[in-house]
């Protein structure tokens, strides 16, 4: 029997209408959440990111303001202009947007964020906090992965679950909010270093759940994947004019129990949930 797919679509439409709901919330109380989105240079591939992005802000009634500063912008100009947007009342959530010019360094420039206006969750604060287990402003795609297993309706509590790769905005804190206690996942985490040593086969064989994000196409073979496993597959490659996810669909679906599908599974939940970030950032801002 084929897994279940879990579509992302109903679900993002279904935060994005609770989000409407609370930003219609607070502009009654005098408060309309604006997320700015700073752009270094005039990179092509940001476009469609930034189009799409407006758009799904206009749906939901937040206000979105872009900003590009030049290519040649120095380091301390972009530190003084995220400052402004920092102090500026009026904006209540702040995107730097990828990637920077090569002579800025990207976490350096993360750090700058104020962590209660970082909706993507980059600053080392809001790592800091998942990690203290009182997550505020956790990143959107890890939270989206987080959300998929959820919406199977499965026990997560000691299951063996995996999570490949370790970045700060995907891997690395997906595990970390897996092992709050509200979900108490048993958690790997696999890495180049463990495909190196040739293991990730050994320990993708053994997850329950799966959360690929190695942004490479097929890394993970659907014959790996262990019966009834739920797999999240976070991996967005466009190979030969098409997305492809890190995992090996067609073949994984008839082994797990609910798999996402490449496009349209964690992509759309990510969208969602950064809507909903905008507003988690409001209400930290007006607890002073
Ligand atoms: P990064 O490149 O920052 O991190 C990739 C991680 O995967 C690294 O930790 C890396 O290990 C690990 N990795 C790479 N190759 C292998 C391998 N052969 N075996 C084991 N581990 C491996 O990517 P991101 O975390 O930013 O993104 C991951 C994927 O998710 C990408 O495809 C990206 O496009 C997608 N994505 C999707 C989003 C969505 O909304 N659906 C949003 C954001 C990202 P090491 O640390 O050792 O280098």
């Amino acid at each position: 029997m084929g897994a279940k797919i879990l579509e992302g679509k109903p679900i993002a439409q279904k935060i994005k209408e609770e989000v409407k709901a609370e930003v219609e919330k607070l502009k009654a109380e005098g408060v309309t959440p604006c997320l700015a989105a700073v752009q270094v240079g005039e990179d092509p591939a940001s476009k469609s990111y930034i189009r799409s992005q407006r758009r799904s802000c206009k749906e939901v009634g937040i206000e979105y303001k872009l900003f590009t500063l030049p290519e040649n912008t120095s380091k301390e100009e972009l530190k003084e202009f995220i400052e402004k947007l920092n102090n500026d009342p009026s904006i209540t959530g702040i995107i730097l947007q990828m990637p920077l010019p090569k002579h800025i360094d990207a976490r350096e420039a993360f750090c700058w964020i104020d962590e209660k206006k970082d909706v993507e969750g980059v600053t080392p604060a809001n790592l800091g906090l998942i990690a203290f287990d009182m997550p505020r402003l956790a990143p959107p795609t890890a939270l989206a992965a987080i959300r998929m297993i959820e919406e199977t309706g499965e026990e997560v509590l000691g299951r063996e679950t995996v999570v490949v790769g370790r970045s700060t905005i995907v891997g690395k804190p997906a595990a970390l909010l897996l092992l709050q206690r509200k979900f108490s996942a048993t958690v790997t985490v696999c890495h180049t270093g463990t495909s190196k040593r040739g293991k990730l086969e050994e320990h993708v064989r053994n997850a329950e759940i799966l959360i690929a994000a190695a942004g490479q196409p097929h890394l993970i073979k659907g014959e790996w994947v262990k019966e009834g496993a739920i797999v999240v597959d976070v991996g967005m490659n466009y190979v030969e004019g098409k997305f492809v996810g890190d995992v090996e669909f067609e073949t994984a679906k008839e082994r797990a129990s609910y798999i996402t599908p490449v496009p349209g599974g964690v992509g759309p939940v990510t969208t969602a949930i950064l809507l909903r970030n905008v507003v988690e950032a409001v209400k930290w801002q007006r607890e002073g």
